[in-house]
């Protein structure tokens, strides 16, 4: 995926967006690789979409620099630019046929049309849309839709493919069937594609590496699983994934040290038994479990520790991921208000 010495894809320089009194972006540096799967992740208002548009031109930085491909764009219309952005509301032309749809922006730019037509029909196929080339977008299901507009921005074959929350007006089965076709997609034709998305479970399935946004900056770059792993700061730990944050007088309490933590639910052993044989040196600690959520193929619980309360002040509570091994138990053994011994690896 990186290589160093490559020519990146996309970099952004100290890029930075005022509206008004409104800092949308405060200054933001990444480098995105050529072909990488690269998502903004973060909660509303957090720029992701500022920076985006300020990639694709529509909206001029107030400060920073852009380049693609090594070639500084900063001061370069959209059209001179060579990406192409989906938006989640497909902006689709209504009384075209999805083939003339597709055709649309190859037309604009005078393409032959015997060329239009066979560069349309291979983008559709791409999409897996190659038998429902003569029906009109209202004939189509939202996810088909969603993949016309894919194919309108695949048929310029750009260098870079900017994704506005795609996959934002899809149900949500539809919409994790859509993430996996993505993700196929995208390494089918090779190109670099900048997804925007609040959905953490998302940008986790689809992205070589992710950048998490808070308050127009930039708070980690990591691939899923160093974001997952290695959360470097309590938000991004909070935003990816459940947090399970110790801290403050619980920290001391049940790690015996001042600080932050956070223990992912599925390395937390539940273990009423307290047959912690494999787990040597482990942390442990006690407490009532207050909620059971049943996952299908896991359970989620709730328990509230024996311990001081942390910075917050409120109670301090972990959620522990189990899996259900046994899928002949009907009930989980430990049930609301049983009280529970849990441990977890120190590392
Ligand atoms: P969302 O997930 O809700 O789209 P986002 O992370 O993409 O959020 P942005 O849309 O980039 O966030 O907005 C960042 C900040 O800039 C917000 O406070 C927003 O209100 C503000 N903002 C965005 N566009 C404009 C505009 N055209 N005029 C004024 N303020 C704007």
């Amino acid at each position: 995926m990186r290589e160093s010495g490559q020519t990146p894809s996309i970099r952004l320089v100290d890029l930075a967006k005022d509206f008004g009194s409104v800092r949308a972006v405060a200054g933001v540096d990444l480098e995105i690789a050529d072909g990488e799967f690269f998502s903004m992740l973060g909660p509303s208002g957090s720029g992701k979409t500022t920076v985006l548009r300020m990639i694709a031109g529509f909206e001029p930085p107030t400060r920073g620099r852009i380049e693609l491909a090594g070639a500084d764009v900063t001061d370069d219309p959209p059209f001179a630019r060579d990406v192409n952005t989906v938006f989640q509301d497909y902006a689709l032309f209504p009384h075209m046929s999805v083939l003339e749809n597709v055709e649309y922006g190859l037309r604009v730019k005078k393409v032959a049309r015997a060329e239009r037509r066979r560069r349309a029909v291979e983008a559709l196929e791409t999409v897996r849309l190659g038998e429902h080339v003569a029906r009109r977008p209202s004939q189509l299901s939202g996810g088909q839709r969603q993949r016309v507009a894919l194919a309108r921005a695949l048929v310029n074959r750009p260098k870079v493919l900017l994704l506005d929350e795609p996959l934002g007006a899809l149900d949500l089965k539809l919409r994790r069937e859509m993430q996996i076709e993505l993700k196929q997609i995208q390494r089918e034709v090779g190109i670099t594609f900048v997804f925007v998305t609040h959905d953490q479970e998302e940008a986790l399935t689809l992205s070589d590496r992710i950048a998490v946004f808070n308050d127009g900056r930039v708070q980690q770059v990591a691939t899923p699983r160093e974001l997952y792993e290695q959360p470097g700061s309590a938000f991004v730990a909070g935003f990816v994934g459940t947090s399970n944050l110790l801290d403050g007088p619980a920290a001391r309490a049940v790690i015996g040290r001042d600080g932050v933590f956070s223990i992912r639910p599925e390395k937390i052993h539940l273990d009423p038994a307290a047959d912690l044989g494999g787990l040597a040196g482990a942390h442990t600690v006690e407490g009532v479990v207050r909620e059971v959520v049943y996952l299908g193929s896991a359970n989620h619980y709730v328990v509230e520790l024996d311990v001081p309360g942390g910075s917050a002040g409120a109670s301090t509570t972990l959620t522990v991921l189990r899996q259900n091994l046994d899928t002949a138990a009907e009930d989980p053994a430990e049930r609301r208000g049983d009280r529970v011994r849990l441990a977890w690896l120190p590392e």
